[in-house]
């Protein structure tokens, strides 16, 4: 019996491998992923009708109809205009995509998710307290994308960038990230520009020495919690298995590699990690390796961490500039009155 595909569920160089199989070329197959990706067609019938598909490839697609996830919960902030999508999976699992407005007019950036819950226990963090957790499959990383951009469309703006920064680490479910993040690249799928698509994780250094080896064209963020391992022991305990100085080391391979510099995300914690001593360390840990680094003030919704006053941040980015040196950007974590911001989303907003 045949064995049927999602094209939403493998990569463009597998889709086009299959196709071949059934005597059909890389034309047909660009046909059937703009049909999908580009006008939303999820139909056999209308793939045959409107994209001239073989039947003979039309009929190797399933399961049919192609399942979505179900979009239950829409919330539009009112103080920045960021939104958050809550869907469902099957199982009636939550997940979340946060719509971000970027400076650009009409111009969202999508940060999804690649994970329901997350199991690296950052202490900051919401997500890492949901009970259930698994993998999301590529198509439904792929069906966040393309629900979320017909929400953005709808509103007459335009999707420039997707952020690999929602629920879960994304190099914990590494090849359903790495296939969905080749099909919104691809020209004829999603059509983002490698450059404008981001995976972040929050430090495994086997996954990121792998994104290395494989000359991956997507921006890298790095998350490092704290310049300490006993202080990354508290905030990201999991991660913290590896030594920091790895991490960064990793980060460093990464870097060179690329000709680039790598993004180190650092959340901003008042009173745990912003002080002259954070910045020394930080500074003495990164060396001439190439970085920007992005402040992200915490949101905890337990009140367990609190984001650093004006005087404090401004403090450690003078501190941080001299030890470091390199670029400091104060990147904004919006969303913060819907619980869309950095380390919020729980399925519950
Ligand atoms: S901050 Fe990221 S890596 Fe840490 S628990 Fe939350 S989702 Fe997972």
């Amino acid at each position: 019996m045949d064995v049927t595909i999602d094209p939403r569920d493998v990569g463009p160089g597998e889709l086009e491998t299959w196709a071949a199989a059934r005597g059909c070329d890389a034309v047909v197959v660009r046909k059937l992923l703009s049909a999908i990706f580009r006008r939303g067609v999820l139909e056999p019938d209308r793939w045959m009708a409107e994209s001239q598909i073989p039947k003979r490839l039309a009929e190797s697609i399933g399961p049919l109809p192609l399942p979505r996830l179900r979009l239950d919960a829409s919330v539009v902030s009112p103080g920045d205009g960021f939104q958050k999508l809550r869907f469902r999976t099957a199982e009636d699992l939550a997940l979340e995509t946060v719509l971000i407005p970027l400076h650009k007019e009409g111009a969202v950036s999508l940060c999804l998710s690649s994970q329901v819950g997350c199991a690296m226990g950052c202490t900051f963090c919401a997500t890492a307290r949901m009970t259930t957790r698994r993998n999301l499959k590529t198509w439904e990383i792929i069906d966040q994308f393309l629900q979320a951009r017909d929400v953005v469309h709808s509103q007459g703006r335009r999707v420039t960038g997707a952020v690999f920064m929602g629920m879960g680490e994304p190099f914990l479910n590494y090849d359903n990230v790495m296939t969905a993040a080749d099909l919104m690249r691809c020209s004829s799928a999603g059509s983002v520009a490698a450059k404008a698509i981001t995976i972040s994780t929050v430090g495994l250094v086997p996954e990121i020495d792998r994104y290395t080896r494989e000359g991956r064209r997507y921006r890298l963020a790095v998350s490092l919690g704290a310049a300490t391992d006993e202080k990354r022991r508290e905030l990201v305990p999991v991660a913290a298995r590896w030594p920091v100085a790895e991490v960064v080391a990793a980060a460093r391979r990464y870097a060179l590699a690329r000709r680039t510099r790598v993004t180190l995300a650092y959340v901003c914690i008042s009173g745990v990690n912003v002080g002259e001593d954070d910045a020394r360390a930080l500074g003495e840990l990164i060396g001439d390796t190439p970085v920007r680094v992005d402040l992200i003030e915490v949101t905890d919704p337990t009140g367990r961490y609190s984001p650093p006053g004006a005087d404090e941040l401004q403090s450690f980015r003078d501190a941080l500039t001299r030890h470091v040196g390199q670029p400091i950007v104060r990147r904004y974590s919006g969303g913060k009155d819907i619980q869309a911001a950095c380390g919020t989303l729980a399925g519950t907003g």
